[in-house]
């Protein structure tokens, strides 16, 4: 992702540093004792671009940013990043000397992922973060494949864990009782694990709600990924940090139509009363959800304008007939703050039936990054 894009377009996406160092060194001063942050960068940073924010990590020494594929290392590898990255997801076995040769951390997730690992450490020593399933059931050893796991890793002296980790599966839910389980079996799985000779110097858990919910060892590492970028982590919290990025847009063409006239594909607005009605150049194919159609709200002169009409491919309609100032050019945003209102991704995800993490990751490719540099927070 660019962040010199060409901006003659109007919709961009500001990416604001500021909010992102804010955010990195709040979370910091929230681990305890000898515990540091791994700064989750995949999916492009959920769709802020990911090279700018891993340069920041670099400046603001954070150990470790952590990506779901080897494309995503690659690609910060080729953006000039130098901080150590861990690939959470599975590397292919025949893309694994690329994962080594670009300095990636490899996260295993399987027996078959430590197997081919165990092949490769016997020709250059290598070290590894070995993913624990303690409940979530997707991806990592479960406690029937630790046997054999102990077994690979004693047989190949150049092998070596670094780091044993898992993942939870409800943390936002502060009242579900299965995240104390799931540490109890990873506890378990660890136990067993050191009885057989396989320990680890550092151990990870907690994302994002773990982590706001305090829930790290002294000495842990925490991965958070969604309160970097300054949204809610819990099902019901308050823990937000500062928002990083702002999606902006502007007014292309502005109308006075008459009372009764049809707005959009499928007429599904009338205007009731002589109506002004504004057309910004951003559509679902910039990720700008189909299900805001008559449901969304944008700020215009930092008031909620709503959303009229269907969401198209690249515009969207909006009606500022009680906004008297707007006008021809003026800037609106789509999600973000102005003035002392805020469109904000949790409400965007509450329209579309969905979670922030979705909507940061759907705004398209065609929608230019900007990255800005804030001020101390205002
Ligand atoms: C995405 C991811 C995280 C970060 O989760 P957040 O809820 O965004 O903090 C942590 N660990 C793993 C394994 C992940 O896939």
């Amino acid at each position: 992702m660019s962040s010199a894009p060409d901006t003659a377009r109007l919709t961009v996406a500001e990416i604001d540093l500021g909010a992102f160092r804010r955010n990195l060194r709040a979370i910091g001063r929230l681990l305890p004792e000898g515990s540091r942050l791994i700064a989750v960068l995949k999916a492009d940073g959920y769709g802020h671009g990911a090279a700018a924010l891993a340069r920041e990590c670099e400046r603001e020494e954070v150990d470790l940013v952590a990506v779901a594929l080897l494309e995503e290392a690659l690609e910060l590898r080729e953006a000039g990043i130098s901080i150590p990255i861990l690939i959470l997801g599975p590397v292919p076995s025949e893309r694994l000397a690329d994962a080594l040769e670009a300095g990636s951390i490899l996260g295993i997730v399987s027996l078959e992922g430590l197997r081919d690992v165990a092949r490769a450490a016997a020709e250059r020593p290598l070290a590894i973060h070995l993913k624990l399933d303690s409940g979530m059931g997707r991806m990592g050893l479960i406690e029937d494949d630790l046997d054999e796991a102990a077994r690979t890793i004693a047989s190949v002296p150049g092998l070596r864990v670094a780091a044993l980790y898992t993942h939870f599966a409800n943390a936002s839910d502060p009242d579900d009782p299965f995240t104390g389980e799931q540490l109890a079996r990873f506890d378990r799985m660890v136990t067993r694990l050191a009885g057989q000779g396989v320990e680890a110097p550092l151990h990870h858990a907690a994302n994002s709600a773990a982590t706001m919910r305090r829930l790290v060892r002294a000495g842990d590492f925490v991965r958070v990924g969604l309160s970097l970028y300054g949204c809610e982590p819990l099902d019901q919290g308050s823990s937000r940090l500062d928002p990083v990025l702002r999606w902006k847009s502007g007014i292309v063409r502005l109308k006075t139509l008459p009372p009764g006239s049809a707005v959009g594909y499928g007429t599904t607005f009338r205007t009731t009363r002589t109506s002004r009605i504004a057309t910004l150049p951003v559509g679902y194919a910039d990720g700008y959800n189909r299900l805001l159609s008559n449901n969304g709200f944008v700020l215009v002169h930092g008031r909620r304008a709503p959303v009229v009409g269907r969401v198209s491919m690249d515009l969207v309609t909006i009606d500022v007939t009680d906004i008297p100032e707007a006008a021809f050019g003026d800037e609106v945003i789509l999600l973000g703050r102005q003035g002392g209102e805020e469109i904000a991704a949790e409400e965007i995800a509450e329209r579309t039936r969905t979670i922030p993490y979705e909507v940061l990751t759907s705004i398209g490719a065609r929608v230019p990054r900007l990255v800005i540099e804030s001020g101390p927070r205002s």
